[in-house]
């Protein structure tokens, strides 16, 4: 910390947050008799609360954003020339930033060709539903309308993008929710077991069926889009199983199922390639992004489509109704754009992709040694620098832990100076898998000190 801050500056900080601040995620009765933690600053990989201590960060920013690490003084230089220059203007005209942005994302997505900004995941994933609904109503007289989400996925806090909520403990208490949207099972292999039918060969092949049978079900010519998260995040780090992605392209263009991939988690950087999706070979018809977009330095969000969509909006000009009547107040901040364009920057300059691979195979390497000396650790799962163990009370019948010892876990990891994650309020019952998603400028140290602490903090809680 530099020290900006007296004892008394700092009780008063800590004394307001308690009065009123609501934190997001959290049950506040433990604070009438426990203060909050205040993150006073960040530097590279590591936070200093209030109190002066540090802790190296092993989720960017508790929710998988701060891409390229904290104190970057080229974002905030970038920011603030922008800001100085021209903050803000919305509706119908352009910005310099968000033009330039737009050309450098595009280049990193071949397939897509339009970029629509907007404000927060949420958001960017309900834009994408608005515009599924809009083509259904232009082009099948509103009858192709429903949009199928996936079981464990997260779309967003929003009642739409609940709507699309695969995880039932998000959801409870804030119903009644959107109709037309459709739940498909998830893909998780680790517990295909608790699938009926599921096959132990070609597992990826069955769960990517799974869908097709909910389209057939429901009624093709009723099923407009599919969304669904490249690598699940919150609903317990589920990398998708062998042959399943190329699956659901085959179902998709059999059907006429305009896909919409949610890279709010995944997107640049995360996984090792710009965007999740491209691991797998798939072509979306939408992408949206968010958390790592910026790293957290201004906030923005964007949805990625196809020139294909863009046009199918331009038609019948003279209709007032047909072109996307939809605006986003702060789709037209500068702020964001001009962030996102140095997060960028530094991501090719650093080669943090790569760093992102290597890395990651570290973790997982790191997690399978974990593995094998810890018998809680049923299975690890990840890609690049998004990586998850799943801790079982029972390695054969897969019984997931209880989740006050999941969060003793991360509770002891905090107390010796790094933040791991865990599914939180998620999916009932599976609130039990560890969750890792370093800044890609993490070193082979960085990484070693997370997975110790994790594997002492095992230890500690568990024998
Ligand atoms: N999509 C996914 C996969 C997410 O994990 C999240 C948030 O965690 C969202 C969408 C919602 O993003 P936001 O919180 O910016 O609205």
């Amino acid at each position: 910390m530099d020290g900006k801050f007296t004892e008394n500056d700092i009780s008063h900080i800590v004394s307001a947050d308690k009065a009123h601040v609501w934190h997001h995620l959290s049950q506040h009765k433990p604070y009438e008799t426990n203060d909050p933690r205040i993150i006073v600053e960040g530097r590279g990989m590591s936070v200093w609360d209030h109190a002066g201590r540090e802790f190296l960060d092993a989720v960017s920013g508790a929710v998988w954003t701060v891409n390229v690490g904290y104190g970057r003084e080229r974002i905030a230089d970038a920011v603030r020339d922008q800001i100085l220059k021209m903050n803000y203007f919305a509706g119908s005209m352009g910005t310099v930033p968000g033009a330039v942005f737009s050309e450098m994302l595009i280049d990193k997505m071949p397939g897509m060709n339009r970029v629509y900004y907007c404000n927060s995941g949420s958001e960017a994933n309900e834009k994408a539903f608005k515009m599924i609904r809009q083509i259904a109503h232009k082009k099948y007289g509103g009858t192709k309308h429903k949009i199928l989400y996936r079981e464990r996925d997260y779309h967003g806090t929003t009642i739409g993008a609940l709507s699309a909520g695969g995880q039932d403990e998000r959801n409870a208490q804030y119903g009644p929710f959107a109709p037309g949207f459709v739940r498909v099972p998830h893909c998780l292999e680790y517990r295909r077991h608790e699938q009926e039918g599921a096959p132990v060969e070609n597992y990826g092949l069955w769960a990517a069926e799974q869908i097709e049978k909910v389209i057939l079900a429901e009624g093709p010519d009723t099923v407009g889009g599919l969304c669904l998260e490249p690598v699940t995040a919150g609903g317990g780090v589920i990398t998708p199983p062998e042959g399943y992605w190329q699956k659901v392209q085959e179902i998709c263009d059999k059907y006429g199922v305009l896909l919409h991939i949610d890279e709010v988690v995944c997107g640049v950087g995360r996984t090792g390639e710009w965007f999740g999706y491209q691991h797998y070979g798939v072509k979306p018809d939408f992408v949206t992004m968010a958390k790592g977009l910026a790293s957290g330095y201004a906030a923005i969000a964007a949805l990625v489509t196809t020139e294909e969509v863009f046009d199918a909006f331009k038609d019948n000009a003279d209709d007032p109704l047909n072109y996307f009547r939809d605006i986003s107040t702060f789709g037209g901040c500068t702020a964001g754009p001009a962030a996102a364009i140095e997060n960028m920057n530094i991501i090719i300059e650093e080669d943090l992709l790569a760093n992102t691979t290597a890395m990651g195979a570290r973790m997982m390497e790191n997690l399978a040694a974990l593995q094998e000396k810890h018998a809680v650790i049923g299975d690890v799962r990840g890609k690049g620098l998004f990586c998850g163990a799943e801790l079982v009370a029972d390695r054969t019948t897969k019984e997931p832990v209880a989740e006050k010892l999941a969060q003793a876990v991360t509770a002891d990891c905090m107390a010796n100076g790094v933040i791991i994650g865990v599914t939180n309020r998620s999916v009932p019952g599976y609130n039990n898998t560890l969750c890792f998603s370093p800044a890609l400028i993490a070193t082979a140290d960085d990484i070693d000190r997370i997975t110790d602490a994790v594997d002492g903090a095992l230890g500690r809680v568990f024998g």
